[in-house]
């Protein structure tokens, strides 16, 4: 009897569920008045895409392209409040509505103290890499284990009795796996040697008959003999030939070397698209009994600006590109779903530098940074007050980890090693501040925009002993053309935050935003609990009333 009972109230719940999941995904009211849900939301993010392309660019802009998702709610004043801006806890980040203190990705990978080497951020010794239909590779395969606490994903997954779908898709493994979330049906990334998109055994034990189908037909094909030339619309460059791939006699196209130049020309972001529209058709997005998440993670922006910097003609053509490439998939997704049932946003994980040649020529500051020196200056310094030993485990920036059992062994208390690695660290030029972890533990950093921006990128466990930020424009690269991000200065922290969908009032908004506030404003806006260590704040001047 209280078994049955048990069904009964069971089955009852689910009904509600699917009920209030009907009416939800019908876009329209309910009779108790309940407001509107989409049938599929399609969040966005540009790896390496700062706001000022936005405006830059914006006179060769198509129709419905990026226009479409400014005629929006376009916050223009958006940032992310941490002092690590890298694409793995970017993406943690935004999906999360939590800093890198909560989520735990402290950087795209970190020195794992108890294994004792270096880990990436999406490692799991317990999955393995699914590359075909026929099942699993040999490959160790990543997955979202590391990450701490749900996502809007999982908050939708959980809300609907786990009938919204959440797919997650992107260039990198990080940049599609974060995203989805521990619940997420998929995440797909592609393997730049194979010209494939895969998973993890985390999600499925075979690629699905679609995926498989996809990569069968070598979209990268498509490409073959093309050069990537500059639109003749993108100033400066009009008509320019960047690069083009010039195959050895023997090669056939497209083979590993094709995919290698095929992988920093805008073209993949033209494959992962396609590969984004096959995702909604066949996992039949928007078409289900509840809202379901598509997240799209575009990386090759991040490849071609590391490349050329944010000043280059590389940079505005694949801009205008990417803007092309998004009204057709806009245009292909009104026709699959109906854009009326769809919300968009778009953001990305974090913006960048420009190139150390850039700062020579404009005095803005040191330019290229060469982070060796660094270690150096430490392991002297820590040999002179302490004796002889190997003092470091790993120097990688932001971090240093200190060889706890040198520490040990000379019975130096850690509290006095930070402080004299941090500030041997502190006297290289170039470096503008070093928090010791103790500092940060405790809180005793003082009050600075800067402590602040550190603490909220530290994890107990995952960060080093000393956490270092460099001065505004000291860019750490090897050579003087190319460039990078990761740094809490604006260049590198600011980032687009645009909402479009029938529950947002179009405008462009100056007020405070930050990274974290995109799922705070969705979970509210789709009436879900937040993720479990969302920190952000509903940008509710954007919401309509409901
Ligand atoms: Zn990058």
């Amino acid at each position: 009897m209280r078994k049955r009972l048990l069904v009964l109230l069971r089955f009852s719940v689910v009904s509600c569920l699917l009920l209030f999941s009907l009416q939800g995904a019908t876009g329209k009211r309910d009779a108790s008045g309940a407001p509107s849900r989409p049938k599929l939301v399609v969040m966005i993010v540009i790896d390496q895409f700062r706001p000022d392309y936005l405006e830059r660019f914006r006179p060769y802009f198509v129709a419905r392209g990026f226009n479409l998702l400014l005629s929006g709610a376009n916050f223009v004043n958006c940032r992310y409040d941490c002092a690590i801006t890298v694409t793995g806890p970017g993406h943690a980040t935004l999906f999360t509505g939590a800093y890198p203190n909560v989520h735990g990705i402290v950087e795209n990978g970190w020195y794992d103290r108890s294994l004792g080497r270096a880990v990436h951020c999406v490692e799991d010794p317990a999955a393995k890499l699914v590359d075909t239909a026929e099942g699993p590779a040999q490959q160790r395969g990543p997955s979202p284990r590391n990450l701490l606490g749900s996502t809007l994903g999982d908050e939708l997954r959980f809300a609907s009795d786990f009938q919204s779908k959440v797919i997650s898709i992107g260039l990198k493994d990080q940049a599609a796996i974060l995203p989805g979330g521990h619940t997420a049906n998929a995440a797909y990334w592609y393997q730049s040697g194979t010209g494939r998109f895969v998973t993890s055994t985390y999600y499925v034990a075979a690629l699905p008959d679609w995926v498989a189908k996809f990569n069968q037909q070598s979209p990268a094909k498509d490409y073959c003999g093309k050069a990537w030339e500059a639109l003749a619309e993108t100033p400066g460059a009009a008509g320019k030939v960047f690069t083009r791939f010039r195959p050895g006699p023997s090669e056939t196209c497209p083979d590993a070397n094709f995919l290698g130049w095929l992988n920093g020309t805008p073209y993949m972001t033209d494959i992962e698209l396609k590969f984004a529209r096959e995702a909604i058709r066949n996992e039949r997005l928007g078409q289900g009994p509840a809202t379901d998440l598509l997240t799209i993670s575009l990386s090759v922006n991040d490849y071609i600006g590391h490349e050329s910097g944010p000043y280059s003609p590389e940079l505005a053509d694949l801009t205008i590109r990417t803007d092309r490439y998004l009204a057709d998939f806009f245009s292909d997704l009104d026709r699959m779903v109906g854009l009326d049932n769809v919300w968009i946003t778009l953001s990305a994980d974090h913006g960048v530098a420009p190139t150390p040649q850039f700062v020579k020529e404009h005095q803005l500051g040191l330019g290229s940074f060469q982070a060796g020196s660094i270690a150096t200056a430490v392991q002297q310094a820590l040999s002179q007050a302490f004796g002889e030993e190997q003092w470091l485990r790993s120097v990688s920036l932001p971090y240093i980890y200190l060889n706890q059992a040198a520490l040990q062994k000379r019975q130096v208390p850690a509290e006095k090693a930070e402080a004299e690695a941090a500030s041997a660290a502190a006297a290289v030029p170039g470096v503008g501040a070093a928090f010791t972890r103790t500092q940060l533990l405790t809180g005793s950093t003082g009050e600075s925009p800067l402590a602040r921006k550190a603490a909220n990128s530290f994890h107990r466990q995952r960060s080093g002993d000393v956490f270092l930020i460099l001065d505004p424009y000291a860019v750490p690269v090897g050579s003087e053309t190319e460039t990078t991000h990761g740094s809490p200065w604006n260049y590198d922290a600011q980032v687009p935050m645009l909402l479009w969908g029938s529950a947002f009032k179009p405008g462009v908004y100056a007020v405070p935003c930050q990274a974290i506030d995109l799922v705070a404003t969705l979970a509210v806006a789709l009436g879900l609990n937040q993720p479990s260590g969302a920190q952000g704040q509903p940008l509710a001047s954007a919401l309509k009333e409901q």
